[in-house]
C-alpha cells in the first residue's frame, strides 16, 4: 500500500490530536478548479461551512473565488478573510433578521431564498433599511443525489428551497416589491455526489423550470447550481484531487448559458477535503475478546463524520512500517458511534504510534465540539509548520 507523505519528524514536537493541511494540494486543488473555469461564464463560490479555517479561507480568497454562506457569522468570516460582498451568496432554510441585515447591510451578491416566509422577511427588511435585495429563488428540484440520506438535499422530503407549487406566489410577491430584485434561480442536491448523472438530471430540470420562467417574462442573470462534487475517500494517495473536468464539461454539455447569463456552482468538500488529516497519537492498543482496538487520542469530538454518517476515511500508521494487521480504531470519547474504522489494515501499532485519518479537510475541523470538555483541535499547515 503506498502511504501519503508527512513530515513525522516534526510531528513529534506537536501536541495530537491536530488537523493537518498540505497547502500545495489545496493549491493544485485550486489551481485545476481555476483552469476548469476560465473564460468561460462561470463563477465557483466556496462553501465556508466545509472548512472555515483563516487560513484555508484567504489562500481559497487569493484565487479570486467567491464564497457561499449559510449564516450571518459565515459572511462577516468571509468578508475578513477576503472575499469580497459582491461575491457572497447566503443560503440557508432558517435565516434570521439579524443575519439577514448582515448580508443587507454589507451589500452581498444573492439571497438564495429557500421559502415564502422568508421572502416576506427579506422584503420588510430591505424596505426598512432602504435596499434592495438581490435574490434568486432556491428551488427544490426532487432530484435524487444517491448520497448518503443525511446529506441529501434536493427531495421534496427535504426541508430545503421552495417547492414548485410555491413558484407563482414567489412571482406574486417579486412583483409587487419594490425592495426584491430577482437575479436567478438556484439549486443544491446534495453532497459527496460521486454519480455525475444527478447533475445531468438536475440540468434537465433547471432547463425545464427556465422555460416555465420565460414563458411568464421571466429571464435570469445567475443560474446556480449548488456543490456537491463527491471526492475519492478510499483512494487519497492515487486520486487527490477531485475530477473538475468531467464535473465542468457535464454542465457546459447539458447548460447552454443565455447572453449575459453567469454559471454559478458552490463547491465546498471538493475543494479542501483531500489536503486535510486528522492526526492522532496513539493512546493504547487493547486487545478485545475477537478483535483488536487502537485507541488513538482524537475522538468523535474532532471529526464527527464517521459517527454522523457513517462516513468512511482511510487511515494510515505513519510512524510504521511493519507487517499489517486488522484493527478497530476509535475514539476515547463516551459514545459507542465513536468510530473511526472498523476492521482497518494498518502496520504493526504500538502506544505512541502517529495515526493519519485522511480526507478529513471537509466537515471536520469545522464540525469539531467540546463534547466530554475535551479541547478543540488545533491546526497546522505544510508550509509554516
Ligand atoms: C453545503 C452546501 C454547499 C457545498 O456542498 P459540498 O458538497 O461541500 O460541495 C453548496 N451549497 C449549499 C447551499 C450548501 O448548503
Amino acid at each position: 500500500m503506498i502511504k501519503g507523505q508527512f513530515p513525522v519528524e516534526k510531528f513529534h514536537s506537536l501536541e495530537t490530536p491536530f488537523y493537518y493541511y498540505d497547502m500545495d494540494l489545496l493549491r493544485q486543488t485550486l489551481d485545476a478548479v481555476k483552469k476548469e473555469v476560465e473564460g468561460k461564464n462561470y463563477i465557483v463560490h466556496y462553501a465556508l461551512k466545509a472548512n472555515a479555517n483563516p487560513r484555508i479561507l484567504r489562500e481559497i480568497a487569493s484565487y479570486g473565488f467567491g464564497a457561499d454562506c449559510v449564516s450571518g457569522n459565515e459572511i462577516l468570516k468571509a468578508l475578513d478573510c477576503g472575499f469580497p460582498a459582491s461575491k457572497i451568496a447566503f443560503a440557508g432554510v432558517g435565516k434570521t433578521d439579524k443575519e439577514i441585515k448582515i448580508g443587507l447591510d454589507n451589500g452581498i451578491f444573492c439571497f438564495n431564498v429557500e421559502s415564502l416566509p422568508e421572502m416576506e422577511a427579506i422584503d420588510r427588511l430591505a424596505s426598512e433599511t432602504g435596499n434592495v435585495a438581490p435574490v434568486a429563488l432556491r428551488i427544490n428540484p426532487n432530484v435524487d443525489a444517491h448520497t448518503h440520506r443525511y446529506i441529501t438535499t434536493g427531495l421534496e422530503e427535504n426541508k430545503f428551497g421552495l417547492n414548485e407549487s410555491d413558484l407563482p406566489k414567489a412571482i406574486d410577491l417579486i412583483e409587487k416589491s419594490k425592495h426584491l430584485k430577482l437575479i436567478g434561480m438556484h439549486f443544491h442536491i446534495g453532497s459527496q455526489i460521486t454519480d455525475l448523472s444527478s447533475f445531468e438530471d438536475l440540468c434537465v430540470k433547471a432547463v425545464e423550470l427556465q422555460n416555465w420562467f420565460s414563458q411568464r417574462g421571466i429571464s435570469f442573470e445567475v443560474l446556480n447550481v449548488g456543490g456537491g462534487l463527491g471526492i475519492n475517500y478510499h483512494h487519497p494517495n492515487h486520486c487527490p484531487v477531485a475530477d473538475f473536468e468531467a464535473y465542468f464539461r457535464l454542465f457546459a454539455k447539458y447548460l447552454k448559458l443565455q447572453e449575459n447569463q453567469t454559471l454559478h456552482f458552490e463547491l465546498g468538500r471538493s475543494f479542501v477535503a483531500p489536503c486535510g488529516s486528522l492526526i492522532a497519537r496513539t493512546t493504547y492498543v487493547k486487545e478485545g475478546t475477537t478483535k483488536k482496538f487502537l485507541i488513538t487520542d482524537a475522538g468523535m469530538s474532532d471529526l464527527i463524520r464517521p459517527a454522523l454518517y457513517q462516513a468512511f476515511h482511510h487511515i494510515e500508521n505513519i510512524s510504521s512500517d511493519k507487517e499489517y494487521e486488522t484493527y478497530d480504531v476509535v475514539g476515547p470519547v463516551c459514545e459507542s458511534s465513536d468510530v473511526f474504522g472498523e476492521a482497518v489494515l494498518l502496520n504493526q501499532s504500538r502506544r505512541g504510534d502517529f495515526i493519519a485519518i485522511r480526507s478529513a479537510g471537509a466537515y471536520g475541523e469545522t464540525m469539531a465540539s467540546m463534547y466530554n470538555c475535551r479541547a478543540l483541535p488545533r491546526s497546522y499547515f505544510s508550509d509554516s509548520l
